[in-house]
């Protein structure tokens, strides 16, 4: 945000000192506040004498033809004009921040892996972990120094914390500025380092944690543990732990969202007459009731007997896929039975007659002759 200086002037760039002399007079003369009341004129004086502060004073007057506006650079006007902010803005490394940086800073967030179960995942449960981790040197209270010691000022930068050097460039002569490598920065030095944390402020440790881990996790949910993360450089205050959930497979649960679905295996014969079942659910046991007739593809759905929903209330569904089991081994004595079974209803052999209604009632009727056809062609 470049304030045009020989705009607000009126003069052309390459104007001469006595030409922006001549025009600052003649403007001052009309918006001094002595002689101009107007607020608008008083707020144009302040302009128009910035920019003849900066054009008429040859050095100021070089910088802000390079792009530079002393009035908006680090240090502010009469302070040392600082190339580093032109540098980084033709560069595009705008917004470093100016002087020595604080040995203090925030620590960084840490983020570890947790297995849990299906059943852990579903109902919550609490764990105690260990992290590595660093917290607050005891010694220095995080100050760095041994007890009784100062750090000093660092005598390479005379604690500015950067190092300017003059550097020819397309640009014409420009100051370019980098992070003094005697204090890295900082401005200061440690002399007397204290011995625990070698001046860090912070020391490796490994401590232990306890981690409540809500009803309703999946693979991916974070934990998020505010402050218990690393403790920062010259003690910053910590850093978040995030502890990021891996739910197991459960061998006879799968889970999709949060609802559960299980394959049960029925015998023919139960899916017929009918039956129940008892089925062992993270819940505890279930009594299924198998109903006479039951279709292969059938699903029994358990209501709310899924995972619980982390955000909200409810529960997600259990979804029971009944697996119609067909014997492939049969003694003489129920090969008979089942002969005998097929004779009294008429199924000896395979048909490839369906009834209209029921077919479409169900919507099956490419199933019932895909059924059908295989059942001629390998029987
Ligand atoms: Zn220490
Ligand atoms: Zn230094």
């Amino acid at each position: 945000m470049t304030t045009d200086y020989y705009a607000l002037l009126g003069v052309a760039r390459d104007a001469a000192p006595d030409e922006i002399k001549r025009a600052y007079r003649k403007l001052a003369r009309e918006l001094h506040p002595d002689v101009n009341q107007d607020p608008g004129s008083q707020e144009r004086f302040k302009e128009v004498t910035a920019a003849y502060e900066v054009l008429s004073d040859p050095e100021k007057r070089q910088m802000y033809d390079l792009g530079g506006d002393p009035f908006h650079a680090g240090g502010g006007f009469g302070a040392a004009f600082d190339f580093g902010d032109l540098m980084d803005a033709f560069f595009g490394g705008g917004g470093r921040r100016r002087g020595p940086r604080p040995r203090m800073s925030r620590g960084q967030d840490a983020l570890i892996r947790m297995d849990v179960d299906l059943a852990e995942a579903m109902f919550g449960t609490s764990r105690d972990i260990q992290v590595d981790t660093a917290v607050l040197c005891q010694a220095c209270s995080g100050a760095g120094t041994a007890p009784g010691t100062q750090p000093a000022t660092c005598a390479m930068c005379k604690g500015r914390g950067e190092i300017q050097s003059v550097q020819r460039s397309f640009l014409g002569q420009v100051m370019t500025a980098r992070a003094c490598p005697q204090c890295r920065g900082f401005g200061s030095t440690i002399p007397h380092p204290c011995v625990e944390c070698s001046g860090e402020g912070r020391v490796r440790t490994r401590t232990a944690l306890s981690v409540a881990i809500p009803a309703g996790v999946d693979t991916g949910t974070r934990i998020q543990l505010s402050g218990q993360g690393e403790v920062g450089p010259g003690g910053g205050p910590p850093g978040d732990l995030y502890v990021e959930i891996v739910q197991e497979p459960h061998p006879v649960f799968e889970r999709r969202g949060d609802d559960l679905h299980c394959s049960v295996q029925v015998p023919m014969t139960a899916a017929a007459l009918g039956s129940s079942v008892t089925l062992e659910t993270l819940d505890g046991e279930e009594s299924l009731e198998i109903k006479r007739g039951t279709q292969p593809g059938s699903v029994l759905t358990l209501r709310a007997r899924g995972v619980p929903h982390l955000r909200g209330t409810g529960r997600g569904d259990l979804y029971v896929h009944l697996d119609l089991v067909t014997p492939t081994r049969l003694d003489d004595e129920q090969e008979e039975i089942l002969r005998r079974l097929a004779q009294l209803r008429g199924e000896e052999g395979v048909t490839l007659v369906v009834a209209e209604q029921e077919a479409s009632a169900s919507g099956g009727l490419f199933s019932r002759l895909r059924d059908a056809f295989s059942g001629r062609t390998t029987g």
